[in-house]
């Protein structure tokens, strides 16, 4: 290749380099204005919550005023929240022949929410019952199941659980299944099996998006060639910024958008701040010892470990690390919008599912209205701001109902 003259080269690494090359920086008061009007104009749409089991374990109701939770009825209310997909988790650890028994039990606590707040809340299922709910006024409730392994190696069980909400399935949790490998274990399978790909096109048959979050790079891959349906990261972050083997590269991030995917950004402290994941990793080891220590006491007296206890032994280890500022999920929105485009990158928080580890200035919830500022204030347009805050996933999922429709009627 000929030499660039440097001057050249320097043009050109500036326009490739961030779109805040190419946006204009705002002041903070204009930049306030267009974060008021896109939310206005916004569904803010959150594609993972771990609430369900505070619900389920501990009678945690949405509506409570002073919870201590990231997601609650205010809060969302404060952040004109317009839909959540609430994580349907069971631990890799879970007795296996009780997790189809265990996410069900977390699907009711989420249905007996939504019975108990009529006003507020409505299960959806499709893209359109999210605008219809959303234009009632109320907060749209969707559900999605949190590891393959839930399914006890029985793919049927994705239609009963389709049936009962579910839109979503992570392929795997932080373990291999039988049919696919996790970026938390041990490549085994090298990326997914033939069953695996039988999963994915039974996912895309249904209408249930295939989420690659906590997937190994190579089913990543492997799921991107057998789907017919574009794939939704619920809750990652970009690897670029923080070297997690959660997070995506950029060449993950390219070939989602350019299936028409979605990453929906995390905003987990070790997934972030690569600071702060080395320091956590220097506590890991105790830290992980004493939540041992504790499940094993509980076991002993026929109890369990919940969330709020094991959060509270976490904080005593992570309480002198600093966390960064919240600015760093604008920084990794920013590097997925250059690397992947503005319509492929939207929300993913994880609230209630990190043990208390996110950014200074984003405790919960309703501290949105913050980011949103601060995106704006980076050059983000208000219709930029609509896709990243929900518009971008309704389109995923208007792509993935057609292709299940036109799937269902080539089969007939
Ligand atoms: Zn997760």
């Amino acid at each position: 290749m000929r030499k660039i003259q440097p001057l050249l080269a320097f043009a050109l690494v500036l326009t490739s380099v961030s779109p805040i090359f190419c946006r204009n920086q705002r002041p903070l008061a204009e930049a306030r204005v267009v974060a008021r009007r896109a939310l206005a104009r916004s569904i803010v749409i959150d594609t993972h919550a771990d609430t369900p089991q505070m619900m389920l374990d501990e009678g945690y109701d949405l509506a409570e005023t002073n919870s201590p939770y990231m997601i609650s009825l205010p809060k969302m209310r404060a952040a004109h929240w317009g839909a959540e997909f609430f994580s349907i988790w069971v631990d890799v650890d879970w007795p296996r022949q009780d997790l189809i028994h265990r996410a069900l039990d977390l699907i009711d606590a989420v249905d007996q929410q939504v019975a108990r707040h009529p006003d507020s809340l409505a299960l959806a299922g499709t893209a359109d019952d999210i605008e219809r709910i959303h234009r009632e006024g109320r907060i749209a409730v969707l559900m999605g199941l949190e590891g393959g392994h839930i399914l006890q190696d029985d793919p049927r069980m994705l239609d009963i659980f389709y049936r009962l909400g579910v839109r979503y399935m992570t392929l795997t949790h932080t373990r291999n299944t039988a049919w696919a490998d996790s970026s938390g274990d041990k490549p085994q399978h090298n990326g997914l099996t033939d069953v695996g790909r039988q999963v994915v096109e039974r996912m895309n048959r249904l209408g249930m998006i295939v989420d690659i979050s906590h997937v190994s790079d190579k089913t990543f891959y492997d799921a991107i060639a057998a789907s017919k349906a574009p794939l939704l990261a619920s809750h990652s972050s970009c690897r670029a910024l923080c070297n997690a083997p959660r997070d995506m590269s950029d060449d993950m991030i390219r070939t989602l958008a350019s299936h028409g995917g979605v990453i929906d950004i995390n905003y987990y402290n070790a997934f972030l701040d690569p600071a702060f994941a080395a320091a956590l990793q220097k506590v890991s080891g105790p830290m992980e010892a004493a939540v041992t220590a504790a499940r094993q006491k509980k076991t002993a007296q026929g109890q369990r470990l919940t969330y709020a206890e094991e959060t509270k032994i976490r904080m005593q280890f992570v309480a002198s690390i600093p966390p960064p500022s919240f600015t760093v999920i604008a920084d990794h929105i920013d590097h997925a919008v250059k690397v992947g485009g503005i319509d492929h990158v939207g929300l993913g928080s994880d609230f209630d599912g990190v043990d208390g580890m996110v950014p200074r200035g984003f405790a919960d919830c309703s501290k949105l209205p913050d980011l949103v500022v601060e995106l704006a204030r980076r050059g983000y347009s208000e219709a930029e701001l609509e896709k990243i805050l929900g518009g971008n996933v309704l389109r995923l999922m208007r792509q993935v109902e057609s292709t299940a429709h036109s799937m269902q009627v080539e089969k007939r």
